[in-house]
């Protein structure tokens, strides 16, 4: 196993051009002192920048084209996680931002993700992928996630804060769709916006050939907080699907259950993954929601839809081995649909 690891490590120094892929000893070291920490993480969100080129209104991450693109973590740092994450069995990343396809390493990082074995997602607006990076999104299987807001262009455009975004984020579902990509779109309710034409919307994304296609309130994170009870219970923001088998990582390397949860900073990735997954910062967090979502605790992770329960945007769970809509470790149901 460990010297597997370093091949793979090995492998992704020479493999690259362009970047500078040293990893020092010290990292090696890290890595494989990880190997013997068995770990329950399946799935990791990677922030890759919180620069975006849209602005949305709700954004919980706040996210403008004025934002620094990049944070502390250099793309040998986001190897050097992916490469932890593969040791510890991580099944599933999903980039995310920001706008993840501004990063300048997104293909590498993509690429060098699949090439370790982990099943890659990316979570875009969709308004500035160029033809380079749909051949990598092609060549690697990504699955593609969308935030969707209207039919009409003038509403989601009221949403994004950009005229001319609606145009382009149809046509990218629709790309994404012609090249066989796994794609899930979320529809986010914006009150007083859009909240009386969440039905149409998700029915204009299903004749577009999406079959996984959701709906989701607003959280109250980041542009998205409308009352204080927000900022007072984040908690109740939540959707109650977080655990210790996901965490998200952001553009300085710092770490939290998952990327609405930053009011729970678990440590930073020099720690190591496993360490801050079972840590004791995770475990109070976890007590602490399975007291707001008793659901969590009663109910098992699938609910009668065949999803996993408390689903929400961003998607809370990969959906990419079960199909149509249930999460991989939740069984298909006899009322399930496509
Ligand atoms: S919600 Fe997404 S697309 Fe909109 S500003 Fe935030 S990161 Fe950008």
């Amino acid at each position: 196993m460990l010297l597997r690891n370093r091949q793979k490590i090995a492998n992704l120094h020479t493999q690259t051009q362009g970047v500078d892929m040293r990893v020092d000893a010290n990292a090696i070291q890290d890595i494989t002192d990880l190997d013997t920490n068995h770990s329950k993480l399946t799935f990791l969100w990677l922030e890759l920048t919180r620069q975006c080129n849209l602005e949305c209104t709700h954004c919980y991450e706040e996210s403008d084209p004025r934002l620094p693109l990049l944070g502390s973590m250099a793309t040998k740092d986001w190897i050097r996680v992916l490469t932890e994450a593969a040791n510890l069995g991580v099944e599933f990343v999903d980039f995310i931002g920001g706008e993840p396809t501004l990063h300048p390493d997104i293909g590498l990082l993509i690429a060098t993700a699949t090439e370790l074995g982990i099943n890659v997602g990316i979570y875009t607006n969709g308004t500035t992928i160029k033809n380079e990076l749909w051949n990598v999104l092609a060549q690697n299987n990504v699955r593609m996630a969308f935030s969707y807001y209207a039919t009409k262009a003038e509403i989601h455009d009221v949403v994004t804060t950009r005229q001319g975004s609606h145009q382009k984020t149809r046509a990218a579902i629709i790309r994404a769709v012609e090249l066989g990509l796994q794609v899930r779109v979320g529809v986010i309710e914006i009150p007083g916006v859009n909240d009386d034409t969440i039905e149409a919307t998700i029915a204009q994304i299903r004749a577009l050939g999406v079959k996984n296609v959701g709906s989701d309130r607003m959280r109250g994170f980041g542009r998205g907080v409308v009352s204080l009870d927000a900022i007072r219970d984040p908690f109740k923001e939540l959707c109650g699907a977080c655990g210790n088998t996901k965490m998200a990582i952001d553009y300085n390397g710092d770490v939290y259950p998952c990327v609405f949860s930053k009011f729970t900073q678990l440590g930073n990735v020099n720690t190591g993954l496993s360490i801050l997954a079972e840590g004791a910062t995770m475990q109070r967090f976890l007590e602490r929601l399975n007291v707001e979502h008793p659901e969590r605790a009663t109910d098992g992770e699938c609910g009668p839809d065949c999803r996993p329960r408390g689903s929400c945007r961003p998607d809370c769970s990969p959906t990419d081995k079960c199909q149509p809509y249930y999460d991989r470790r939740c069984e298909p149901q006899k009322d399930c649909s496509p």
